[in-house]
């Protein structure tokens, strides 16, 4: 009988929590988290038929139509028999168009915002709540929520490898979801030009295709283009009706579609197709325009003045990142331009190119953004500047008075590897999980409101050299791209990376389920083990006598580093390893004469940075540092030709004593390639 009893309770036990937490859509689980949210008494409950609406104040049907087409059923419906009511109040300010409050009680949802944008975003927080309309039930509440920051921006590369318009129309459905507001299109590349243009055909019947899959089998091979009816044609364009279609697509969702169109480097099928706007006139020469030449402006105003006409957006972005500059030196219209113009240097013509083009475009009504590189040389008036090398440079514009865009390579490029790169897809290389995404803060701790007021916003890009397929893209966006909605929306001081993480792994199932590929964030590996405590043995705190010196760019700890027992995570550029472009050569004191049996380094290859595994590794033992006897040699056996990021310990046994110990690391032989290693272990 008591057994009875006992089993009795311990059923009772166990459904009474089942049936207290009867799941129902919290306002905290949303991403990004919301400025402000007041928990209310009660529930919820959909209705079985859906949610009937009604809408006050808008004349136009495109958010009654976007909101009937959702998942989650929604009906419109008489305004006194409504469900949930909108109210478009009209009272907007450029500070609030995309601020909303949406009240949910027992019986009603209300939402008021004063404009449409505000209105479509509570509906995307519901959809959040509702995870995508699994759950039948909502906590009550308030919600009152405005953007940090006006724009929140992703980028996506189609020029390296072009992507379908569903796969556009795909992410900009997630764009909404996470309230991001501006979709940065890379038109153009040297990989590819993805454009209808009428006016220059060549653009989309040469430099839209090669034949070449693979990126890296094009960079590596001849780089060539093909032309469309060619059975190897690989790649793709957009064509006006694409983009119109995209277009409309992205403002229904109250989003941007910014076009890049790049200049004046980063045009090799450009100029494989028009060879005339380069500073050779051949093709397959040069990677920059000839700015000496008027048709060069001529073709890039014909250009963005169709550009223009597709893309209703305020904002044109033109590139301006990492010209070669190597055709400009020696061309005699380039010098003939710098003598008129009493241009100073390279980088003066290329502002010169910069201010021009920003000048034309503003008298279409628009504004520039550019890569910070658009800074080199003097920055146009109005120009906006997209800081990718650190926030630095943006700081700069926004002080000179100039808009800034944040997306340093730190935190915010996320074709970077997001886990450990043993188990992850090849990518370009790096590091840059979550957390790091998560941890990134805009603004300048030392910027003044008057400042501050600069800052635009921020965004994730995605450079696609390494990622051929759709769902890789996808999979490298989410959860990545949610931190950077979070990061542009909600304001910091309610960032908790904790709960971040919580509410990610939620909305990692909502995609998923709607058939999104992405991150397994639940299965995290997480960064390499050796990184994360202090590692003891006998060279640890030793001096480091530099026989070449190490890179100011990539110097860790300084002239400590290799002996601090700090070991290096799964990216070079965390500050743990140190970076030489020449050979290591680096001689350890022991401080007095001892038992050496082991040396060793680990080094790591990264080909896509151009970072490789010495050829080499000899090291020597001395008692006197001066004469030195060969202890060992290790020798490469990593390919060089993988993509794959990779590590390897160069070592030796030794059964001697020292007191110094010499470790030369023989570097690959490609110039500008870089040589990493984190610590020389001694024991
Ligand atoms: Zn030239």
């Amino acid at each position: 009988m008591n057994r009875l009893i006992f089993l009795f309770a311990a059923f009772i036990y166990a459904i009474k929590p089942f049936a207290q937490n009867m799941p129902a859509g919290s306002p905290l689980d949303i991403i990004p988290l919301p400025q402000n949210v007041e928990a209310l008494d009660g529930h919820f409950t959909l209705p079985d038929g859906g949610i009937s609406f009604s809408i006050d104040g808008s004349d136009d049907d495109i958010l009654c139509n976007y909101i009937a087409s959702l998942p989650v059923k929604f009906l419109p419906a008489d305004m006194h028999e409504a469900d949930m009511h909108i109210e478009i109040t009209d009272s907007k300010t450029p500070a609030n168009e995309e601020s909303y409050t949406l009240t949910i009680d027992r019986n009603q949802i209300n939402i008021t915002a004063p404009t449409e944008t505000g209105a479509f975003y509570a509906i995307q927080s519901l959809l959040q709540m509702t995870r995508g309309g699994i759950l039948k039930q909502l906590e009550c509440c308030t919600i009152n929520d405005t953007p940090r920051l006006a724009y929140r921006g992703l980028h996506v590369d189609v020029s390296r490898h072009f992507r379908p318009k569903e796969f556009i129309l795909k992410q900009l459905d997630a764009m909404a979801l996470l309230k991001l507001n501006s979709m940065h299109l890379h038109l153009t590349d040297g990989a590819g030009w993805r454009l209808q243009i009428d006016q220059y055909p060549e653009l989309t019947s040469l430099a839209a295709w090669r034949p070449y899959k693979h990126w890296e089998d094009w960079w590596n091979g001849d780089r060539s283009y093909c032309n469309t009816d060619d059975p190897r044609a690989y790649g793709g364009f957009y064509t006006k009706d694409d983009i119109r279609e995209i277009v409309k697509y992205a403002a229904e969702r109250h989003i941007d579609i910014i076009p890049e169109i790049e200049m004046p480097g980063h045009s090799e099928e450009v100029l494989a197709a028009y060879p005339e706007l380069s500073c050779s006139g051949k093709p397959y020469t040069d990677s920059d325009f000839c700015i000496g030449k008027e048709e060069t402006f001529t073709f890039i105003e014909n250009v963005l003045s169709e550009v223009m006409e597709m893309f209703p957006s305020q904002y044109i972005h033109i590139g301006g990142d990492e010209a070669a500059k190597t055709g400009w030196k020696n061309c005699p219209m380039c010098r003939k331009r710098m003598e008129q113009e009493n241009l100073a240097n390279l980088d003066e013509l290329q502002s010169y190119m910069i201010h021009r083009i920003e000048k034309f475009v503003t008298s279409k009504g628009r504004t520039v953004i550019g890569f910070d590189e658009i800074m080199q040389g003097g920055l146009a008036p109005k120009a906006v500047v997209m800081s990718w090398r650190g926030i630095e440079p943006g700081y700069k514009a926004m002080q000179q008075g100039n808009h800034a865009i944040m997306t340093p390579n730190s935190h915010c490029y996320l074709d970077y590897t997001q886990d450990a790169p043993f188990k992850e897809p090849v990518s370009i290389g790096g590091y840059i999980p979550l957390e790091k995404t998560y941890s990134f803060e805009p603004l300048p701790d030392e910027a003044t409101p008057d400042e501050a007021k600069f800052l635009l916003g921020v965004q994730g890009n995605l450079w696609a050299e390494y990622i051929t397929d759709d769902s890789h893209a996808e999979y490298m966006y989410y959860p990545r791209a949610f931190a950077i909605a979070e990061i542009g929306w909600t304001m910091p001081e309610k960032k908790n990376y904790a709960d971040f993480r919580r509410r990610s792994l939620s909305l990692i199932e909502q995609l998923r389920s709607a058939g999104y590929a992405t991150f397994d964030l639940a299965n995290e590996y997480g960064d390499r083990k050796e990184s994360q405590q202090p590692l003891s043995h006998m060279g640890r705190g030793c001096k480091v006598i530099y026989n070449t010196p190490y890179s100011k760019q990539y110097p860790a700890a300084g002239d400590s580093a290799l002996t601090d027992g700090v070991c290096g995570g799964w990216t070079y550029g965390d500050n743990k390893w140190q970076g030489t472009m020449r050979d290591f050569d680096v001689t350890i004191d022991l401080g007095g004469v001892k038992p050496v049996r082991y040396v060793g380094a680990t080094f790591l290859q990264s080909v896509g940075a151009w970072v490789y595994m010495p050829r080499r590794v000899d090291i020597y033992l001395s008692d006197d540092g001066e004469k030195f006897t060969l202890a060992g040699q290790a020798w490469c056996d990593v390919p060089d030709t993988s993509a794959e990021i990779r590590y390897k310990v160069y070592s030796t046994l030794c059964h001697s004593q020292a007191r110094y110990v010499r470790i030369h690391a023989i570097k690959y032989p490609k110039p500008g390639s870089w040589l990493f290693t984190d610590e020389i272990v001694i024991n």
